[in-house]
């Protein structure tokens, strides 16, 4: 099948400068770049400036309800583990009302991408403070400094147990188009922070806040991939202390990657031998004259408790 991840019959309905092109653009490049046929991505995401991108990528997926992208997604993932899949949101979205699903896909290491448009403020409905705004920050948008304190993207991630966790920068396309490739190759949860401005409500996280300060993570200084298990600790150790600088110099890159863990369709294939042979979107549920081919009653009988 011939790949294109372009729509162009699509009106972009983002504001002039947003980070949101970035993204989108090195979406689009990591995507053909993959070459995966189009029907085999599927794409879910949030509510929030972030969530249109389903709208502007030539793919199957789900626009969802706020914070539930994860959910669902896991779901697409278990039932057709082919489909390469990715959820797209803001931090809004995904560590506020969606933060215990954020940390529920760690813990599974469910393998899918998660790309968190990481710009401080729910842009969507005008503005105000998001999980990673720092405590103390006023924006524009804001009638008094931000009275919370921010959430760590990249340390909340290594905690819940994601294995593959990076930052990239909206503004750098190339740099965040391999980060996206090197995501979806992994086996296992990948997020990918990626800092963007948002111009019409964030006046302090800009191009003139991040450009002196982002600097990349790059090998032979740095090496966040965990090949053996002796080296696990150790690099685990180093992400974590990596996760916390934020400041003048704010690091970009893989900061850990570990697939030394298995992923959850390895662990339900281990106790289910059906599913590792044929997951559910792949059964056939009915003969070819509709008659239902389906019978639970032996799996019924398998969970019964009393
Ligand atoms: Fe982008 Fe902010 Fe405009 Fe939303 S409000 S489209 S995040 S610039």
């Amino acid at each position: 099948m011939a790949f294109s991840s372009f729509k162009t019959d699509v009106w972009v309905d983002w504001c002039p400068g947003c980070g949101d092109f970035g993204i989108l653009s090195a979406l689009q490049m990591a995507m053909a770049e993959y070459k995966k046929p189009a029907s085999d991505y599927a794409i879910f995401s949030g509510i929030g400036c972030s969530g249109k991108i389903i709208h502007y990528v030539n793919s199957t997926g789900i626009h969802n309800l706020h914070g539930r992208s994860i959910p669902m997604a896991i779901g697409a993932k278990l039932a057709n583990p082919r489909l390469e899949v990715i959820v797209a949101g803001g931090d809004g979205d995904m560590l506020g009302i969606g933060v215990g699903h954020f940390v529920s896909a760690g813990r599974r290491n469910v393998d899918l991408s998660v790309l968190l448009f990481d710009n401080g403020v729910y842009g969507l409905t005008k503005g105000q403070a998001a999980p990673t705004l720092p405590r103390g920050i006023k924006t524009k948008s804001l009638s008094e400094p931000n009275i919370d304190t921010n959430l760590n993207p990249i340390a909340l991630a290594l905690t819940a147990g994601y294995t593959f966790v990076a930052r990239a920068y909206a503004y750098d396309i190339k740099f965040l188009k391999d980060l996206i490739v090197r995501a979806m190759k992994h086996r296992g949860s990948a997020l990918l922070d990626i800092l963007q401005a948002c111009p019409t409500y964030n006046d302090i996280n800009t191009k003139e806040f991040y450009g002196p300060r982002l600097y990349k993570l790059e090998e032979p200084e740095w090496d966040g991939v965990v090949r053996k298990p002796e080296e696990w600790n150790e690099k685990y150790s180093k992400a974590i202390q990596k996760a916390l600088e934020w400041g003048d110099k704010i690091p970009v890159g893989l900061f850990y990657q570990n697939e030394l863990v298995p992923s959850y369709e390895d662990r339900i294939s281990q106790r289910l031998t059906a599913y590792a042979e044929r997951p559910p979107a792949l059964q056939a549920i009915s003969t070819s004259d509709g008659t239902i081919m389906t019978d639970l009653s032996e799996l019924l009988k398998s969970k019964r408790v009393i």
